[in-house]
């Protein structure tokens, strides 16, 4: 359903956050309805669109209802979150030497979309640079979600309490923003990007993902033959040996 898709690439463009709202909108405009490919009168309806959202995530959907989470310490100036995982780099590494895969089957329609309408029209016009001597550059981001920290109450209690919530927005979690010097609540990322060109475009987005992981760069990756790689502070400062994707490291 490309025109679903194109829809929503709109949709974010006009920073239009409610499906329910962007439906009444295409049904009122026929030029937003045309560009996105619709047959004015003919716009399919709300649950549509989410049942298309739904086949976009393979894995199963997390539970809504759990305890509110808290910002966990209070950090100085310029300092980072400690790691949530720590060794979790040299375990990762060890099995990547051992020549076993990552799978990250739950995302592999998104980077499938990502890599057949995005990274290779890219490359077919020249934007990422020479694949055949490509620099790219890693680095974590943080994206603020919408959804609200404190849930909505679904126990009687009557005075203020512990209880677990409903979260529309599950998985958020707190974490702290170095640049902004925030706290945010959200997810975090880690993308891959082509630095040999002066575009930067992304060829790899790994939401939620550790940086390790990134080892597993799925069709991206048949984009890049030979190549370097450039990553952040963070994974300079971890033992993060020399990566060059392989048809072996699947996604
Ligand atoms: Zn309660």
């Amino acid at each position: 359903m490309p025109e679903i898709l194109r829809s929503l690439v709109l949709m974010s463009h006009l920073k239009e956050e409610s499906i329910d709202t962007w439906v009444d909108r295409l049904r009122g405009d026929d030029l937003l309805a045309v560009i996105c490919g619709f047959v004015p009168g003919q716009i399919p309806g709300v649950g549509t669109f989410y049942d298309l959202l739904d086949r976009f995530w393979l894995g199963e959907k997390p539970c809504r209802i759990r305890k509110a989470r808290k910002k966990r310490t209070k950090l100085a100036d310029g300092e980072k979150l400690p790691p949530k995982y720590p060794g979790v780099m040299d375990r990762l590494v060890a099995r990547l030497l051992e020549g076993r895969a990552f799978t990250c089957r739950e995302e592999s329609v998104l980077h499938q979309i990502l890599a057949i309408s995005v990274v290779r029209p890219s490359l077919e016009l020249g934007l990422l640079g020479d694949p055949k001597d490509m620099t790219t550059a890693g680095d974590g981001s943080i994206y603020e979600t919408g959804g609200s920290p404190h849930g909505k109450k679904i126990c009687k209690c009557e005075e203020r309490c512990d209880c677990k919530r409903r979260f529309s927005d599950p998985e958020a979690d707190w974490g702290w923003d170095s640049y902004r010097k925030a706290w945010v609540y959200g997810h975090t990322g880690y993308d891959i990007t082509a630095a040999g060109s002066r575009y930067d475009l992304p060829i790899y987005i790994g939401m939620g993902r550790h940086p390790a992981t990134i080892a597993s760069w799925p069709y991206a990756a048949w984009t890049i033959s030979e190549g370097s790689t450039r990553t952040s502070s963070l994974q300079d400062s971890l033992p993060m040996p020399p990566m060059t994707p392989t048809p072996s490291m699947s996604c």
